[in-house]
C-alpha cells in the first residue's frame, strides 16, 4: 500500500474505480513503454518503474496514480465496464500471474467478485504445485 504525501491515503483508482475515459496519447504510450522490460521474461512486459508494496506497477496517468496493469489493459483493449478490475490471467490459461507484468494479453477484466474467486483459485493451484514439487 502506498501512502501519498497529499494525506489522502491510498488512491481510489489503483485497482478499481472509474474506467479510462480518454485514449492515451502517443507521448503517454511512450512514457508507459519506457517503464517496461520485455527482455527478461519472454512474452511479458515487466514493469521497471515505481511499484507498490505488493509488487504492482504504479503509473501516473493524467495526474492520478493507477495500477500499471489496469492502465495497460484499458489502453490497449479499451476501457473496462464500471467495477471491473484487471486480473492477471492464470498460468493454466496462458497468463503469467506475475504482478509486475503489464502485458495486455496477460490480463483480463473481471468483476470484483470474479476476481476474488479467480485469485483464490490461482493461490490454491500455486500451493498445490509447491506441495507437488517437494521431492520427499
Ligand atoms: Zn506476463
Amino acid at each position: 500500500m502506498i501512502y501519498y504525501p497529499n494525506g489522502k491515503g491510498r488512491q481510489k483508482h489503483f485497482h478499481s474505480g472509474k474506467p479510462l475515459k480518454q485514449r492515451p496519447t502517443v507521448a503517454e504510450f511512450q512514457r508507459f513503454f519506457s517503464n517496461i522490460d520485455d527482455k527478461s521474461c519472454p512474452g511479458c512486459w515487466l514493469w521497471t518503474g515505481l511499484k507498490d508494496k505488493k509488487g504492482y506497477g504504479v503509473f501516473c496517468f493524467r495526474r492520478r496514480n493507477m495500477g500499471a496493469h489496469r492502465f495497460s489493459k484499458q489502453a490497449f483493449d479499451g476501457p473496462f465496464k464500471l467495477g471491473h478490475q484487471a486480473n492477471h490471467v492464470a498460468k493454466s490459461k496462458g497468463g503469467c500471474e506475475n504482478r509486475a507484468c503489464v502485458h495486455p494479453d496477460h490480463l483480463e477484466p473481471l468483476t470484483f467478485k470474479k476476481h476474488l474467486k479467480e485469485t483464490a483459485k490461482q493461490t490454491k493451484a500455486k500451493k498445490k504445485k509447491i506441495m507437488d514439487d517437494i521431492p520427499f
